[in-house]
């Protein structure tokens, strides 16, 4: 036998080897080898609306971004990315500097850290982290601190970021609405956040992909606060939203300089991405109040719906005030590791979860925490509880 290319060193890299293949991937085959109703990775089982869906068969159909779209993403859709920042939020972005398109909310997080990070910076992160946050910053060289989110209610603990931060750290990279514990941050924390950036003079990349799933009262995004706007990366994404995960239509605004140095990370990953489907999201950003409205209440419905039937079913629930996911406890039914218990779900009642410890680099903090996604049709997520009560 030939010796390894390359000799006896391993191919994947030292800076991301200690992150193997995501939890997703091994739960997600799991669901498929079993025949179980996977309320594991968080995609909707129905699509977004049909006339967003025709608006892309349109723009196909008539040459729109069937050829590389312009760098920064189709005029069109960096103007429907502006105007839905002002109607929300009362935030003005000019669509020609201060708006980029990105390949889903994923690449927009990737550009950003690659682009505003040296090696050895620190990043201050919310623990648990969203799947990619940690191989990102460590693609960049850079060292992630975690700020951990504790139940039973994750609060963020504004002495304990305080204390976090060095003369080394460069950034915040916070999630608001968060994925997984659905805690969404409150005016008190987003103003200390604010207060300790502008006298630290940190940048702050924040992942608000869930804007628009907020339970309890509304979104505020972080730029809004004063003093923040200049220093802010604000990432969204139409995949949850619009119920179109595969189309993978991210952004970020920003000021015009920060815009133009995640470009310049962006052009070297996937130049342009989605051609058609801007010109589709354009229009979807566009709907009228009612289709927001109508999705997050559809939402809540299912959130409550899985929230109480997890609750029958002897867990410990925290209910989220954002996204489309619920944080469990298991302690009450016996269990302790959630790894363990996610392993063993499938097989013994049909249902898949994913255990949160996966996101924590202090797994104590989130051992017997189990997260499941509503986003499923309302018979789904009915047998699943009936399955559940048979635990
Ligand atoms: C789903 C998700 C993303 C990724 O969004 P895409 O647009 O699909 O790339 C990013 N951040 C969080 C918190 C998410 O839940």
């Amino acid at each position: 036998m030939s010796a390894p290319a390359g000799g006896s060193r391993p191919f994947l890299n030292r800076r991301l080897a200690a992150f193997g293949t995501t939890i997703f991937a091994e739960m997600s085959a799991l669901a498929t080898a079993t025949g179980s109703i996977n309320l594991g990775q968080g995609f909707p089982d129905t699509d977004g609306p049909a006339e967003i869906a025709e608006a892309a068969v349109r723009a196909i159909r008539d040459g729109r971004g069937n050829q590389y779209p312009p760098g920064p993403g189709v005029p069109e859709l960096r103007l429907a990315i502006a105007e839905h920042q002002r109607r929300f939020y009362g935030l003005s972005y000019d669509p020609d500097t201060e708006v980029l398109v990105t390949a889903g909310a994923t690449e927009a997080i990737a550009a950003a850290l690659l682009a505003l990070l040296e090696p050895g910076d620190e990043v201050i992160a919310l623990e648990p982290y969203y799947d990619s946050y940690a191989a990102c910053i460590a693609m960049a060289g850079a060292v992630r601190v975690p700020l951990t989110l504790r139940a039973p209610d994750f609060r963020l603990d504004a002495d304990a970021l305080r204390a976090a931060v060095t003369p080394r750290t460069r950034l915040l990279l916070l999630n608001t609405p968060h994925n997984p514990t659905g805690t969404v941050l409150t005016p008190a924390e987003l103003a200390a956040v604010a207060e300790l950036a502008i006298e630290r003079d940190l940048l702050v990349v924040t992942d608000e992909v869930y804007e628009h799933l907020v339970f309890d009262g509304s979104h505020v995004p972080l730029a809004s606060l004063p003093g923040m706007r200049e220093r802010t990366v604000t990432i969204s994404s139409a995949g949850k939203t619009f119920s179109f995960t595969g189309w993978k239509v991210g952004w970020i605004t920003a000021p015009p300089a920060l815009v133009s140095a995640v470009r310049s990370t962006k052009q070297f990953l996937t130049y342009v991405s989605s051609g058609p489907f801007q010109h589709a999201i354009a229009e979807a950003l566009a709907l009228p109040d009612s289709f927001y409205e109508t999705f997050r209440a559809d939402h809540l419905a299912k959130r409550d719906l899985l929230a109480d039937g997890l609750a029958a079913a002897g867990f410990e629930v925290f209910r989220p005030q954002g996204t489309y996911f619920i944080t469990t406890d298991i302690t009450p039914l016996g269990e302790k590791d959630g790894l363990a218990f996610c392993r063993a779900l499938p097989t013994r009642c049909g249902v898949v979860a994913i255990p949160n410890q996966v996101f924590y680099d202090d797994r104590s903090a989130g051992a017997p925490q189990v997260r499941w996604a509503f986003c499923k049709r309302d018979e789904v997520l009915r047998e699943a509880v009936a399955r559940l009560g048979r635990l």
